[in-house]
């Protein structure tokens, strides 16, 4: 249990600060609410309760709530004497405020270094960088949305990880919104309100993540209302993210609606081609410190970019996994190990194209109505286009020609097939034809 307990200490403290101080200590254990390490040194033993027992309390406190008191225990030393948690015996105070919610710990990863900007998320990572500045409030709440795997949390750790190295006076808590939920439910059952009510206004910063997870939620949405007021009319920052829209979440109230909309709502949009590229790069740099020659060939990464779906999660995946698999079996990334390791990620992330979006990129191509392609208009700039969309719908979609037919004005299917059968010869003649077949083609598979 201590073996976790350090590893989480290890991300909270940092890595130096862990060699040095955390892993000297053995735990021996616990007695009557006070709980004994082994310390090599007298130094070691006073340096960490004066710095580090608030954390490693509170650690040991939110596991296990009968630990009250740390005490160090010099044992290289022929003197055994006990260091007692030092004056002004930090260790009786009672962990903060904030960290009394025993909030979950922030990602490591997630920081804005590691954060690759793109078209799609641009306007997201500005917002977020702005507030990570701790300048004066100006937008409040931030609010962040967008799909699955999009990058929405680690934004919401990078700001948080930000504002801790600049802003080390303010409070800053994350949480997602089940978490609001279990304490505020926790806090009513232990009828411990107050507390709970005092802990959320004390904080400078707070962040919910996932707030769409109240939607429903009566009695939690109101404490939410409530706790959201409260902090913007002391001018603190709020930062929000949901799976949506303030004004698309079902089952949320007008005024929490409303609330959520007043400051700046951004949203994070799915992934492009670019943005899938310069992520799986620098995942392959980050890769590289485990795997350092692993031969990566070329063109795996652009294969994925294009055949991988928007979820970054679900990019990164299969990135792990081909290297971890590929070390493995000591063979170099080649196109086809790729296709083998992943078969079943590429299968699920196939994109349905659908012959609605084939006829309206293709209208939008030759810039006449959606209408008139599918009527039945028999002059050639539409009837030419028309074929286009047919081919298209044979070659992207597994619509049979009757089906086809159907979608085009109820059309006969050897219509299709002649229609389909012309584009072929005209893409073999015709140089326009076939750079506009390439074109909507990579725009359909985007
Ligand atoms: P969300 O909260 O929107 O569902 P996450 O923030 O959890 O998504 O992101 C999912 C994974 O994808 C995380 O590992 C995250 O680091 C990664 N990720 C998402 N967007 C980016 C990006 N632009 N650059 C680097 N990594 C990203
Ligand atoms: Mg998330």
């Amino acid at each position: 249990q201590w073996g976790e307990l350090r590893q989480r200490l290890r991300k909270t403290v940092g890595q130096n600060n862990y060699v040095t101080w955390i892993e000297p200590l053995k735990f021996r254990d616990l007695l009557d609410g006070v709980a004994t390490f082994d310390v090599p040194t007298t130094f070691l033993g006073n340096y960490v309760s004066q710095n580090f027992s608030d954390l490693i309390l509170h650690e040991l406190h939110s596991r296990n709530s009968d630990v009250r008191r740390l005490s160090f225990k010099v044992v290289a030393n022929s003197d055994a004497r006990p260091v007692e948690a030092a004056k002004p015996q930090p260790v009786e105070r009672k962990p903060s405020a904030v960290s009394a919610l025993n909030p979950a710990p922030l990602d490591s990863r997630f920081t804005f270094d590691t954060f690759v900007v793109g078209k799609p998320n641009e306007l997201a990572h500005a917002a977020a960088k702005r507030v990570g500045e701790g300048g004066p409030v100006t937008f409040n709440p931030l609010f962040l949305y967008g799909g699955v795997g999009l990058g929405k949390t680690h934004l919401m750790h990078a700001i948080a990880w930000e504002l801790q190295a600049r802003r080390p006076d303010l409070n800053v808590l994350y949480l997602s919104a089940e978490q609001f939920m279990y304490r505020f439910v926790q806090a009513l059952r232990d009828r411990k309100m107050m507390d709970f009510k005092e802990i959320f206004r004390s904080v400078d910063v707070l962040m919910v993540d996932d707030v769409q997870f109240i939607a429903g939620k009566d009695s939690t949405q109101e404490e939410f209302f409530h706790t959201f007021n409260a902090l913007v009319d002391q001018n603190k920052q709020i930062i929000i993210s949901a799976d949506r829209a303030p004004g698309e979440i079902k089952d949320l109230e007008e005024r929490v609606k409303s609330r959520l909309q007043c400051g700046l709502v951004v949203d994070l949009h799915p992934t492009d081609y670019e943005l899938r590229l310069g992520i799986l790069q620098s995942k392959v740099e980050q890769q590289r410190v485990t795997y350092p020659d692993l031969k990566l060939d070329d063109g795996v990464l652009e294969f994925l970019a294009h055949r991988i779906s928007t979820n970054v999660r679900v990019l990164e995946g299969a990135l792990t996994r081909l290297f971890a698999f590929a070390s493995l079996v000591g063979r170099e990334i080649t196109m086809d190990l790729t296709q083998d390791c992943l078969a079943d990620v590429l299968r699920a992330s196939e994109r349905k194209i659908t012959v609605e979006e084939i006829q309206r990129k293709v209208s939008e191509h030759y810039n006449i109505r959606l209408s008139d392609m599918i009527g039945p208009k028999r002059l050639r700039s539409y009837a030419r286009p028309r074929q286009v969309a047919m081919y298209l719908c044979k070659q992207l979609t597994s619509r049979s020609l009757p089906e086809i037919g159907r979608r085009f004005g109820g059309r006969d299917h050897t219509t299709v097939m002649h229609g389909v059968r012309r584009i072929e010869e005209l893409k073999q003649q015709d140089g326009q034809i076939a750079e506009d077949l390439e074109l909507l083609r990579r725009a359909l598979e985007a």
